[in-house]
């Protein structure tokens, strides 16, 4: 079979899914192999899993960067793994119902249908700050950075490597999505994603190319100046919309992203 994946570090491989423009990351050890996130549809996952089996043979672990489906609704097909996430993730995966999912993307997104076949398998391996796995002659750092896309993002870091998997707390190929997050948290939950990230390390976004130090210190400012919109904003009592407009995402992602803040600045979210 022609694997999708390609190698950005030894070891390390990247398979840029075309639906959605997912990422997942297959990080192999001598003795076992972390596989991060795992694609929407049974369909995807079966085809993921023959990939994966494809490329090495040495036990597998996966972990879930956060509760959205293209990152967590393949985890049946790897009934043998166990299944790293934080909890909070847990939570939102276990009360998900893919029926919900679909009517909210089949629309845009017919080819996802497979999502209604879907099993979707929680994950066992709570991981509320941080776990080190052994993969044999290296280390994958799972670690909880704060709140920022979600509540209970997680990122991998592969100190060996000089790599790190952001999940959706970082974003190459759009803005970043505010639906489930904390706009107010977001830029200090990167600040310690940035701690794990030199000169020359490799950042994996959520969705996307593959980014350096330079893309996630800009995505940070960017950030940060949201931020400040809305705390200057809820000060002023300024409308939402107002406050978006001057955002430096899109309109529609920022009015998102100006709600989610207002209500957590009221006590709300
Ligand atoms: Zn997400």
């Amino acid at each position: 079979m022609t694997s999708g994946f390609v190698e950005v570090a030894p070891g390390i491989h990247v398979l840029r899914h075309p639906v959605l423009d997912v990422n997942v990351t297959l990080i192999v050890g001598d003795t076992s192999a972390l596989l991060v996130d795992t694609l929407t549809t049974a369909g995807q996952a079966r085809e993921l899993a023959d990939m994966v089996a494809a490329m090495t043979a040495v036990p597998l672990a996966v972990v879930n960067t956060h509760h959205h489906f293209d990152h967590c609704f393949g985890n049946a097909a790897f009934l043998d793994a166990p299944v790293y996430a934080h909890p909070e993730a847990i939570d939102r995966i276990r009360t998900t119902d893919p029926a919900d999912v679909w009517r909210e993307w089949s629309r845009t997104h017919p080819g996802l249908s497979g999502v209604l076949d879907t099993d979707i398998r929680v994950p066992d391996r709570p991981v509320v700050h941080e776990t080190a796995l052994d993969l044999g002659g290296r280390t994958a750092v799972l670690r909880h950075p704060g709140r920022g896309h979600t509540a209970g993002d997680l990122i991998v870091h592969v100190p060996d490597a000089a790599l790190v998997v952001a999940g959706d707390l970082v974003e190459e190929s759009g803005p970043p999505g505010f639906s489930d997050a904390y706009p107010l948290e977001w830029p200090d939950t990167v600040s310690a994603l940035l701690e794990r990230v030199g000169p020359a390390s490799a950042v994996v976004p959520g969705h996307g190319a593959v980014v350096d130090r330079a893309f996630v210190l800009a995505q940070h400012e960017r950030l940060t100046s949201l931020a400040w919109l809305i705390r200057d904003g809820d000060a002023d009592g300024a409308v939402a919309e107002k406050v978006a407009a001057r955002s430096p995402f899109g309109l529609d992602a920022s009015l998102v992203a100006v709600r989610r803040g207002y209500d957590q600045l009221a006590g709300r979210g």
